[in-house]
């Protein structure tokens, strides 16, 4: 609730002023000859510097317990200006397979044409990334928990072993939140989130944050200031905002989704569930050292072709049909309809989506509500 920010504020306000302004004016040339020979510390430019947004990044650092935190207008602007910040042709990038499509497009497609090479290893698999790792390496990528299996990696052994030959580490957190998981304290270098989703949690701004250490997020910010993928005050506002409620809305969803896998596993239309808080997901073991709540997103498979399940889908009643999670709203969607659509059911089994999956992001409705409408729209659809 309060992590992070000024005691008093600008006109005694309570809440976050929006300092919405583009530039900042110096009373004379000599205010503004003390500034530049940094006799002073003040803002000069949007792009360098905003009141609000930087309450905002003061806030992230001391969820994550890092020092410094910088944002970005979106999750994706935080993961490239980051990993931009930390490689260099010839360097080497070693990232889990299952990190967000969109970064492992950025590493492989794009920051191949400048000489940076990869390897992908498969999903949790730390003995897989350590063989990665080569003199070149400089940097280790995943999320943690990932999208859609909700596979954790051991974070303290990635930690561990890159560490020790100096290699960065940067953990996609945004499935976890700081309520539920601090990469930092497990010993990695970089946190980064997409703060459309839980952070600001109400599905109406985008934004990214990375945090970490003081030399690494001024790496990072430099180079900010000439990317320019600067957070917009208003925005920066909506997710401040969005933070005063974080604990109260995750530990619901924490619930929810819980509850929602509990009543799924076992019923007779659901194939399998793949939930960290479940004893039967692969990585709960792991998941309990690390986490304090599991998450609110629930996948599961249920029997039947991409049809039949899209019927299970539309009759769901509470949750829209959407991308994205992590707002209040419950949101359900079929990865293959949604970010696999252009391939064709044997590619898509190929990399690990069958047509019977369904993701379930739940929002903060009532918990019984929502395991009643699923279990109805399984029943109807049977
Ligand atoms: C949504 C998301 C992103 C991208 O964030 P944007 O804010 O949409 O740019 C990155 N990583 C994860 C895990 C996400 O869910």
């Amino acid at each position: 609730m309060h992590g992070g920010e000024p005691r008093d504020r600008a006109s005694d306000s309570l809440a976050e002023p929006i300092v919405q302004t583009a530039t900042y004016t110096f009373a004379s040339t000599s205010a503004l000859v003390e500034y530049m020979e940094g006799k002073v510390e003040r803002e000069e430019y949007g792009r360098y510097g905003n009141p609000t947004v930087r309450t905002l990044e003061q806030k992230m650092a001391a969820l994550e317990g890092t020092d410094d935190a910088v944002a970005f207008s979106s999750g994706m602007s935080a993961v490239t200006t980051a990993i931009l910040a930390l490689v260099k042709s010839g360097s080497h990038v070693v990232l889990f397979s299952d990190c967000y499509r969109r970064t492992r497009q950025f590493v492989t497609s794009f920051l191949d044409r400048f000489g940076v090479t990869s390897t992908l290893v498969p999903p949790a698999d730390v003995d897989a990334m350590q063989a990665a790792l080569t003199p070149q390496t400089r940097l280790v990528i995943s999320e943690a928990p990932t999208n859609p299996y909700n596979n954790v990696v051991d974070l303290r052994r990635v930690a561990a072993i890159c560490r020790e030959r100096r290699i960065r580490t940067m953990i996609d957190a945004t499935f976890a939140t700081p309520v539920n998981l601090r990469p930092a304290e497990h010993g990695i270098d970089l946190v980064v989130h997409s703060a459309t989703k839980y952070l600001s949690g109400h599905n109406d701004v985008l934004a990214g944050v990375v945090a970490g250490p003081n030399g690494l997020v001024s790496l990072v910010r430099d180079l900010r200031h000439v990317l320019g993928g600067v957070l917009d005050p208003h925005a920066a506002y909506l997710v401040h905002r969005g933070i005063k409620t974080l604990a109260v809305r995750v530990k619901q969803q924490n619930a929810s989704a819980l509850a929602l896998a509990q009543a799924l596993e076992g019923h007779p239309r659901v194939r399998r569930v793949w939930y960290p808080g479940l004893a039967s997901h692969p990585h709960h073991a792991v998941a309990k050292e690390l986490m304090t709540g599991f998450g609110g997103v629930v996948t599961f498979a249920v029997k039947g072709d991409l049809a039949s399940v899209g019927r299970f889908v539309d009759a769901c009643r509470i949750p829209r049909i959407a991308p994205s999670l992590g707002g209040v709203e419950s949101l359900i969607e079929q990865p293959a309809l949604m970010s696999y659509f252009e391939l064709s059911t044997e590619q898509r089994e190929a990399v690990g989506i069958s047509d019977d999956l369904v993701r379930y992001a739940v929002g903060i409705e009532d918990t019984d509500e929502l395991v009643a409408d699923v279990l109805r729209a399984l029943d109807q659809t049977a």
